[in-house]
């Protein structure tokens, strides 16, 4: 293994050295859930969990289950199901919600500590007195009240006697900080709702800051990995362990920069809407940067796992290029993906000149094609031809444009792996729509190449229509048009792409294609990655295309 040179690897090298947490390192990655996981999170797990395979540690996935309004058993199975499929075991599967007993014993002690009180002000008031930076924060008229009569109203909050955001519990520290996390956070609220774990069991629920380091430190976590939205945080996650009597070492948060995908978004909220509002089919639509949609749409968790070590940990907030995500994705596929012939859109071709045997019905010939040159090992299928064939509708022009090398009549072309083949008229249909190109074949050039050496240019995939199964094909463009949705408006809405999603109906595919297992992925030759979809047989997502810089300058030149 390279050794790592990242600044969390470092942190953690040097904290073993010093010999802090006896050496040990223990992290988490403590999704809400309230939605499924997206290439964001990928991000956080890559880095906790990497960081303690890297040393010799433990992860744990802990749910932070603390909001009982938004949060569904349903995420909860989901992101144990998307974790593993990344390729990620946790030590342990823990829930905040196990510690709200000790949480709430804790609360008690700061209280009696003379740390906490119970403020009887509405949340309006206590955000308006918390001030802001230049504005002093006010004391609440209830921060002195005696800690026996705190310690009262947290039980009879607790006992479920008063309203939803009646009172709350706060920590006593500083109005006057400059942090405004420190200006009193409140550490309970009463939210008389059914959590999915623990059910009416309770009418207060701990806060994030509250609840996330005093979890941390019950599990024995040493390095507490988030986001940078965190950084100012930190000091109250210190001084809220620092009051705590704590069964072991104090646990170190350390911030770490969150990572964006152009031409998508990573918040859940978002991403809920989409899904509510019809604009996706689900979480686990091709087009969604959920790790479910990416799996579906046929991304490898390895080519994931790469992008997300190879884009590195900073603590600089950055966006990276969908098409380098994309270009990792490229690079598994071509060496794992076996190869087939499919037509998307096609045009009939028939050959005058092949022959027929001896009771009069076209001759079938089969070629043994290489499954994946990339891979040997693969094997070889058989692949039926026949003089009625379909070819791309794009392959052929009537009246060829300048520089178009593929079929035109009068013109010779490589029908890959068979055989060379000249067009020679068309029929059209009475809208003068050409329906089907004639042709003829030389019987010399089985295999694609002629005796004498003459040269042909272009090399068009085939199908022969009486071996064809029937596919479907779902084409895929930017979820959001621009590379970053809502620059513009500050609504990413705006951004949609209103034709992100093209589905080709009638195409037609070589007889192999119909074993393809589901979730599968395949090159369809001269066309891209396809994978098979989990559910309903025979429809295919495009995962990517082929490398085609060319079409792509051309596309951002359009847009210009
Ligand atoms: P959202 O706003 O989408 O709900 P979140 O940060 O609230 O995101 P959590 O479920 O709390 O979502 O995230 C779990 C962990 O993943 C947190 O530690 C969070 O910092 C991290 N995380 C979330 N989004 C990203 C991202 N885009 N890049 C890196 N880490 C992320
Ligand atoms: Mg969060």
């Amino acid at each position: 293994m390279t050794e790592p040179t990242d600044f969390i690897s470092e942190i953690v090298r040097a904290d073993n050295e010093a010999g802090t947490f006896d050496a040990r390192v223990q992290t988490r990655f403590p999704p809400e859930p309230n939605g499924y996981l997206h290439i964001g999170h990928a991000k956080s797990i890559v880095v906790n969990f990497s960081t303690a395979q890297r040393f010799g540690g433990i992860c744990n996935l802990r749910m932070d289950d603390t909001n009982p309004e938004t949060e569904e058993a349903e995420y909860v199975e989901g992101i144990l199901e998307d974790l593993r499929w990344l390729g990620y075991e946790p030590s342990k599967v823990v829930f905040a919600s196990d510690y709200f007993e000790q949480l709430y014993a804790w609360a008690e002690y700061l209280v009696e500590q003379g740390k906490a009180y119970v403020d009887d002000q509405d949340g309006d008031t206590i955000s308006e007195q918390r001030g802001g930076y230049g504005k002093p924060g006010i004391e609440s008229p209830y921060r002195s009240r005696p800690a026996a009569e705190s310690l009262d109203l947290l039980r009879r909050m607790r006992a479920g006697e008063f309203e939803d955001g009646a009172r709350c519990l706060r920590a006593k520290i500083d109005m006057q900080s400059e942090n405004m996390w420190l200006r009193d956070p409140v550490l309970y609220r009463i939210r008389r709702a059914s959590h999915h774990r623990t059910a009416d069991t309770w009418s207060i629920y701990p806060t994030y800051d509250w609840a996330h380091g005093q979890s941390d430190a019950i599990e024995g976590v040493t390095h507490s990995l988030c986001t940078m939205e965190f950084e100012s945080h930190r000091p109250l996650y210190d001084w809220l362990l620092e009051q705590l009597p704590l069964p072991g070492d104090k646990p170190q948060q350390t911030e770490f920069a969150r990572m964006e995908v152009t031409h998508t978004i990573t918040s859940k909220r978002r991403l809920r809407n989409l899904v509510e509002d019809g604009v996706v089919e689900g979480w686990s639509d091709p087009r969604m940067p959920t790790l479910r949609g990416l799996r579906r749409r046929g991304y490898p968790a390895g080519a994931i796992r790469a992008f997300c070590v190879e884009t590195g940990t900073t603590r600089t907030n950055s966006r990276q290029a969908i098409e380098l995500l994309e270009s990792f994705v490229r690079r598994d596929l071509n060496l794992t993906a076996q190869r087939r012939m499919v037509v998307l859109r096609p045009l009939r071709l028939v050959l005058d000149n092949w022959p027929t045997d001896a009771d009069g019905n076209p001759e079938v010939e089969y070629f043994e094609v290489a499954n994946n040159p990339e891979n040997p090992d693969d094997g070889t299928r058989r692949v039926a031809f026949t003089g009625t064939l379909v070819i791309e509708r794009d392959d052929f022009a009537e009246v060829p444009p300048p520089k178009f090398f593929r079929l035109s009549p009068g013109k010779e072309v490589r029908l890959r792996g068979a055989y060379l083949i000249t067009a020679t008229s068309v029929v059209k249909d009475s809208d003068g729509e050409v329906v089907e190109v004639r042709a003829t074949y030389d019987p010399l050039s089985k295999g694609g190449s002629a005796p004498d050496g003459r040269k042909v240019k272009s090399t068009m995939h085939w199908v022969s229509v009486p071996q064809s199964v029937p596919v479907q094909a779902a084409l895929y463009d930017r979820l959001f048009t621009a590379a970053v949705p809502g620059e513009a408006s500050g609504e990413p809405l705006d951004d949609l792409n209103p034709a992100s999603r093209e589905l080709l109906t009638d195409a037609l595919a070589e007889a192999a294609v119909a074993e393809a297992s589901p979730g599968q992925v395949l090159q369809f030759e001269r066309l891209g990655y396809f994978a098979a979809d989990t559910d309903q047989p025979g429809l295919f997502h495009r995962t990517v295309g082929l490398r085609d810089e060319w079409a792509a300058i051309q596309k951002r030149a359009a847009k210009q």
